[in-house]
């Protein structure tokens, strides 16, 4: 292709690469000051229990406000985790999703959970657990509210060293979620030797419900699975009230996603709570 395109054409390919490079070399150093400088924020998308339609806790999400544009994370989490940035950024993250539930807790809401993303180098990091449990210790939050949700991939990365790490964060009383269920690469087989608790169904196979039968049959399938093994389920991406009405029926837990709620500031989580809102009037 670059014979055909001729001098041309490769110069339009390096020129490209250039740019790529040019902005991968200013976003690594934009992500240093954005540590520094406290540019991150969390939001926070409620998630639903499907037999009370209560709100039952949340899912903190980074957000990125650079020079007064919002950054979504899948445009830096991956340079923060090439970078090394992520142990700071999800450092902060664990902390301020933990202050901000012990405020909810202190609103009255006293059993509400939090849910946490690790990327895989967070989960990789020698200091983890003991950054979580200071963490813990610290903000005082109860560990049975606060959740961390890992992909079955960074998971499967190295399946003896999670075994080992999923075990103490679990003895330490944190609850584990699968992210993104089905999407990765992991073998069922290690679904009942990882200390678990909950299994997300990833949006992508709750999008197309109901028009997609195929998805409806995979989706099925993880909720089975999940119910079998004595785990919880939840939807994410939910977003009709046919999806909805689909994971009622099939026995999901709970669901977050669009229908509910977009995810919040914490502020405006913290009035959804005080409004009393629930899923079904
Ligand atoms: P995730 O953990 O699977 O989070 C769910 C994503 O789906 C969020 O996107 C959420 O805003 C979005 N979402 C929820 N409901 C709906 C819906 O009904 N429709 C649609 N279209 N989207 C919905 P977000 O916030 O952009 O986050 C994307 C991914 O970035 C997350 O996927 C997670 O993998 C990662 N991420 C977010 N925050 C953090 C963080 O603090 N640390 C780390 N390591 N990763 C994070
Ligand atoms: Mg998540
Ligand atoms: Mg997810
Ligand atoms: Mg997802």
């Amino acid at each position: 292709r670059v014979k055909e395109t001729g001098k041309n054409g490769y110069q339009l390919f390096t020129k490209n690469m250039n740019e790529k490079v040019q902005t991968r070399v200013s976003l690594e150093r934009e992500l240093r000051r954005a540590v520094q400088q406290g540019e991150f924020d969390l939001v926070y998308q409620p998630k639903v229990s499907l037999s009370t339609g209560r709100v039952t806790g949340a899912e903190a999400l980074i957000r990125w406000n650079k020079d007064g544009r919002i950054v979504s994370p899948q445009d830096f989490i991956p340079v923060a985790e090439e970078t090394g940035h992520i142990i700071a950024i999800g450092r902060f993250v664990l902390n301020k999703a933990c202050e901000d539930a012990v405020k909810w807790h202190k609103l009255g809401f006293k059993d509400l959970d939090v849910a946490v993303n690790l990327s895989a180098r967070q989960f990789r990091d020698e200091n983890l657990i003991d950054s979580v449990c200071g963490i813990i210790d610290s903000t005082g939050i109860d560990p049975r509210l606060l959740g961390l949700e890992i992909t079955e991939n960074t998971m499967m990365e190295d399946i003896q060293t999670t075994i080992i790490a999923l075990a103490h964060l679990v003895q330490r009383g944190v609850k584990i979620s699968i992210d993104d269920f089905g999407t990765g690469y992991s073998s069922l087989s290690y679904l009942k030797k990882f200390p678990i608790h909950v299994l997300k169904v990833d949006r992508q196979f709750i999008k197309d419900i109901p028009d997609d039968t195929d998805d409806i049959a995979i989706s099925t399938a993880i909720i089975n699975l999940a119910k079998g093994l004595n785990l919880q389920v939840v939807a994410e991406g939910v977003e009709t009230q046919e999806q909805l009405d689909f994971c009622r029926e099939h026995g999901c837990d709970g669901i977050q996603g669009y229908f509910f709620s977009r995810p919040l500031s914490c502020d405006a989580f913290m009035e959804l709570l005080l409004s009393g809102r629930t899923l079904y009037q």
